[in-house]
């Protein structure tokens, strides 16, 4: 029953040290006064006891296992942790299964406070203390009871087009997973039923053997450490709580997504296993390239096909843009490829405001030029030469 007396003893003001102390700060306290109260030097009565109960207080203290299992058994109690939350859950379930039927306990809104826990062992006989404490706090390897799990998140795809990943979309979702059982809300009991705390680990999920100085904990086999046992078990999920379920969510997509970009919407994953929060849902987005846009960036692209006499003359183009068509002044004698730039009229950017429109111009050369255009280029081109024009001036190749 030792941490019946952990509760009651403060094994930090033993050694006169604060509760967060170090391993160091603890080792030479103890050193100090283990030599200032040893019987053989201190022949005081009253030392003798003070030496024995610092002596205790070092064993827990020295030992880290040990240290944060009192912490954990201190803090527990300190904020009068048996209230109603944990055990006394609803439907009269609570106590009673913990302590072998002692159905004083079982009773909805019943406090406990310490003694009654103590007192209700010692009188029923049902689990002692150890157990009761072992189970709920655990030893070594698992020192926490387990919780109700937290829902999986999901992963899911979507194709967008090139503007909608851009310009952002709301849009349906199908998603095929497992959600919380709406007949029973999760729970996992039928409805007008609860589940109960499991009597054979007192809902800490786990139980404790003890071989020799050995303390194992195991994942308890009744309820597999859930902690808590589903004696009437919902007709729709089996005592799951959990259903497989195909839902349309409504996504909002934000403008500027990339082609590969994950999302994740909170909340939106798989349900909790009996009420436990559910998961995320997380969106890998495939953007479908678009004929006439790219994108560097925040940055919008578009390749525009002139003619020759556009760039050497000079024009003004109509270009599109996500929202509508803007005009692009070409200034005379503009090289062929080179790119204009047009301010915020690019990609939405995720803190406001948008990237810029890069417009690269493409001269396109008629294929079969006949007739009229063909004899106005034949003159062109002796005049070009007559002007002293030459492509490859300055060409290294020449
Ligand atoms: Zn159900
Ligand atoms: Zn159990």
């Amino acid at each position: 029953m030792a941490q019946r007396e952990w509760v009651e003893k403060d094994f930090y003001k033993e050694l006169g040290v604060s509760s967060d102390a170090s391993a160091d700060e603890i080792k030479k306290a103890y050193r100090k006064l283990a030599r200032d109260l040893h019987p053989d030097t201190n022949p005081d009565p009253s030392a003798s006891e003070r030496f024995k109960a610092v002596s205790e207080a070092h064993s827990v203290l020295s030992d880290p296992a040990k240290r944060k299992e009192y912490d954990e058994t201190r803090r527990l109690f300190a904020g009068g942790g048996f209230g109603r939350g944990r055990f006394n859950g609803g439907g009269g379930g609570g106590f009673g299964g913990g302590f072998g039927g002692g159905g004083a306990y079982g009773s909805e809104g019943v406090e406990f406070n310490l003694n009654d826990l103590f007192d209700a062992a010692g009188q029923t006989g049902g689990a002692n203390i150890g157990d009761l404490f072992g189970g709920l706090f655990g030893r070594g390897a698992s020192p926490r009871p387990s919780r109700p799990r937290r829902g999986n998140d999901l992963e899911t795809e979507t194709e967008l087009s090139f503007l909608e990943a851009t310009k952002g979309v709301a849009m349906p979702l199908r998603l095929t997973s497992p959600a919380p059982c709406t007949n029973c809300h999760g729970s996992g009991a039928r409805p007008g039923t609860s589940p109960k705390v499991c009597p054979n680990c007192n809902g800490a999920g786990v139980v404790n053997r003890n071989q020799g100085a050995f303390g194992f904990s195991e994942p308890c086999t009744e309820c597999k450490g859930s902690g808590s046992i589903i004696e009437h078990p919902c007709g729709e999920c089996k005592g799951t709580g959990v259903t497989t379920r195909t839902r349309t969510i409504n996504v909002r997509i934000p403008p500027g997504v990339e082609d590969g970009q994950r999302i994740r919407l909170a909340g939106q994953g798989e349900a909790g296993l009996r009420g436990a929060p559910s998961g995320d849902l997380y969106v890998t987005v495939h953007v479908r390239p678009d004929k006439v846009f790219g994108r560097d960036g925040d940055d919008l692209t578009v390749s525009v096909p002139v003619s020759f006499h556009e760039l050497a003359l000079g024009t003004t183009l109509s270009v599109p843009t996500l929202e509508g068509k803007v005009g692009v002044r070409v200034p005379k004698g503009t090289s062929d490829g080179r790119i204009l730039r047009v301010r915020g009229r690019g990609v939405p950017k995720r803190g406001g405001g948008h990237g810029d429109l890069l417009v690269t111009v493409k001269v396109a050369v008629p294929p079969n030029l006949e007739g009229e255009a063909a004899e106005a280029l034949e003159a062109y081109a002796k005049a070009e030469r007559a002007s002293g024009f030459d492509p490859r001036a300055g060409w290294s190749g020449a």
